[in-house]
């Protein structure tokens, strides 16, 4: 499957229609359990002498063809499916990281991975330096010695800063600590971030690849790239009291992060995702490439559109020329910038609510990426935990609005919040 396209993997990677009774679709395997051959077989499973099904918290064959699949579009060795992006996120520091170590992270990142990282993770006892992702070099002033991961968003949510992704990638060489990109809001269809130096990648798979907005999702895809024996991982070349004395990087090699993925961080952590989900999350990855094309034209014109009006004060999209972030966008994002559109009215934080209540088309809720068009408030909602420094380092002012663009006639996009504007 390797060398076939992306939009070829995204609709036929992982699915081998022979051992699925020729089944064109992906069944739904809705199973919590699998019968062993006998006790041997179950030893087998159990100590990785063979490989095979045990329990969905571990695996399924429907998630594992979505695993298949994220791996080959995104160009990984190998990818595990959680409940959620939270869980995917939670569950992969979790599997890294330790009691003392630290974290270099973006200041632009989505609102609940900063309160994971600012307030929770600190708790117990992993904490993290969030820096302005615009210079790369913040990244190596930011690194200590107990420093064991960068995590960034390749297109942050809601700032929409493009990151120079091979830039960050050479410090977190430097510094041997893998550099965790999270890929939500461009998707593989856009950039591929283990192309730039990415060594994991992270997907909530509930925004642009479900699309749909049916179902929770959240991915982790390993690139296989990093050396997990430079002697800062020592869970990883050390026999795994967790499992079995497992020497992990001597028996799996390149494939060790994925694997403790799914025999400590499912295991221990229990965020599996369900394989109804799964197969929800493998119809709209099948169109990925088609859809995001099309929010990406949406988003373009509707940019556009805004900067032309007279009461709108802003307008931020990295495909716009006026973009501080489009020369980023050409060079990371040449085949569209996504969907998402913030911008600014004349009237500040009331005219930003008023919009928000009066558009038609555009709903009101807390969610991207779907092929409906969606609209919020940050700062009265989704980032209002945060003060407004806080808010101000994620790319939240009190008057933006943050738009999903939908895949609708984008004539009915324009007229829909001209008619929401004329309410203020
Ligand atoms: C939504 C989102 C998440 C969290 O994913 P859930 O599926 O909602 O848990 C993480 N990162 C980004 C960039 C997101 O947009």
């Amino acid at each position: 499957m390797s060398d076939q396209k992306l939009a070829t993997n995204a609709l036929h990677a992982g699915h081998d229609v022979t051992a699925n009774g020729g089944a064109r679709a992906v069944p739904i395997y809705q199973t919590t359990s699998y019968v062993f051959n006998n006790s041997d077989h179950a030893a087998n499973l159990f100590s990785l002498q063979e490989l095979g099904f045990i329990y969905t918290r571990l695996n399924n064959p429907t998630n594992q063809i979505l695993q298949e699949r994220l791996a080959a579009v995104e160009g990984g060795i190998g990818a595990v499916v959680f409940a959620s992006g939270t869980a995917a996120i939670a569950t992969g520091l979790l599997t890294l990281l330790k009691a003392g170590d630290h974290v270099v992270a973006s200041s632009s990142l989505y609102g609940g991975t900063y309160n994971l990282l600012s307030v929770t993770l600190p708790r117990l006892g992993i904490t993290t330096t969030f820096v302005d992702a615009s210079n790369p070099d913040n990244f190596k002033d930011a690194v200590q010695d107990n420093t064991r991961a960068f995590f960034v968003e390749s297109l942050g949510n809601p700032k929409l800063d493009v990151l120079d992704l091979e830039a960050i990638a050479e410090h977190s060489k430097a510094a041997e600590v893998p550099f965790i990109v999270d890929n939500t809001v461009a998707t593989p269809a856009l950039l591929n971030p283990i192309k730039h130096g990415a060594n994991i990648v992270i997907h909530s798979l509930t925004k642009y690849i479900g699309g749909q907005g049916t179902s929770l999702g959240g991915a982790i895809i390993d690139a296989g790239t990093f050396n997990w024996a430079n002697g800062k991982f020592p869970e990883f070349t050390e026999p795994s009291a967790g499992y079995h004395g497992l020497k992990y990087h001597e028996v799996l090699g390149a494939a060790s992060y994925t694997f403790k993925l799914i025999l400590e961080g499912l295991r221990d952590f229990g965020g599996a995702m369900s394989p109804t989900n799964a197969f929800n999350i493998i119809q709209g990855l099948e169109t990925l490439p088609v859809r995001i094309k099309q929010h990406s034209e949406n988003a373009l014109e509707l940019a556009k559109w805004l900067e032309a009006q007279d009461e709108v004060a802003w307008v931020n999209y990295p495909g716009l020329e006026s973009s501080k972030y489009n020369a980023l966008a050409k060079k990371y994002l040449p085949k569209g910038q996504s969907g998402i559109v913030t911008f600014g009215h004349k009237g500040g934080f009331d005219a930003a609510k008023t919009i928000a209540d009066e558009t038609q088309i555009f709903s009101l809720l807390a969610n991207i990426g779907d092929t409906k068009s969606l609209i919020i408030h940050p700062s009265s909602t989704t980032h209002q935990q945060l003060d407004e420094a806080e808010q101000a380092s994620a790319g939240v002012s009190t008057d933006l609005i943050r738009l999903s663009v939908g895949i609708e006639d984008i004539e009915d996009l324009k007229a829909d919040l001209k008619q929401a504007f004329a309410k203020i």
